[in-house]
């Protein structure tokens, strides 16, 4: 497995770098969601130390199943839709909460973790379907997170599955959102639009088959 994830790796930066971009400027966040936690402990044996989970209880799974020095290594990203009444249970072993998407989320936040660092995600395609909060609600929620005592690096969004045109749109508004309220942070591209993302100045890519080969059960389905 890990001579399998080491190639994968190497195809990653190469894809890093031939987008113009230094390996060392951009976290890549390792999506282990819908993966068991021999996974995860993969990862981190070949220096994946950024990992990306969707769903609190799976996480909460994986984090109880490391020994103490791998649990010392993980930076958990938390990137799936965010149930208030969820997060209690991850709330000590989240490093940045990547999905705020609205304040009743942000109050729980500051709630059971205070001061977590956290990333607004916006909803820069205006899918129904999709987290984030709307591009006209951003300047008002990273202000409402932060007087709840977050620390905001940044914006994150999900790029539109269909057309490369729309994905560059999406992210070159989240950009420009960015720009706007100074955060240097942006979490956008995943294992199929990360070239795209990383040309609109992406700062973290998210990427879970590019390294993983397919998830075995679409995240979710089984409960
Ligand atoms: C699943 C997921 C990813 C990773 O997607 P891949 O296509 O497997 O790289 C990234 N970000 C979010 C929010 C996800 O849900």
């Amino acid at each position: 497995m890990s001579e399998h994830l080491e190639a994968s790796i190497a195809r990653l930066r190469d894809r890093l770098e031939r987008a113009g971009r230094d390996p060392a400027s951009v976290t890549v966040i390792a999506v282990t969601k819908g993966f068991d936690v021999d996974v995860v402990k993969d990862a981190l044996s070949v220096g994946l130390f950024d990992l990306g989970e969707n769903y609190a209880q799976d996480m909460r799974a994986k984090v109880d199943a490391l020994g103490p020095a791998e649990r010392a290594q993980a930076r958990w990203h938390f990137i799936g839709r965010l149930q208030t009444n969820k997060v209690r249970l991850i709330a000590a072993d989240v490093a940045l909460w990547q999905s705020v998407d609205r304040s009743s989320v942000a109050r729980e936040i500051a709630k059971h973790a205070p001061g977590a660092a956290v990333l607004v995600q916006v909803n820069t395609s205006d899918e129904p379907q999709k987290g984030g909060c709307a591009p006209a609600d951003v300047s008002r929620l990273v202000g409402e997170c932060r007087e709840l005592g977050l620390s905001v690096s940044g914006l994150m969004c999900v790029g539109p599955a269909d057309a490369p045109s729309a994905a560059r749109t999406a992210f070159r508004l989240l950009g420009s959102l960015a720009d706007d309220l100074g955060l240097r942070e942006r979490s956008m591209g995943m294992s199929d639009d990360l070239e795209i993302a990383l040309g609109e100045g992406s700062t973290m890519v998210r990427v879970g088959t590019a390294l993983f080969g397919s998830r075995p059960a679409p995240p979710g389905a089984r409960r």
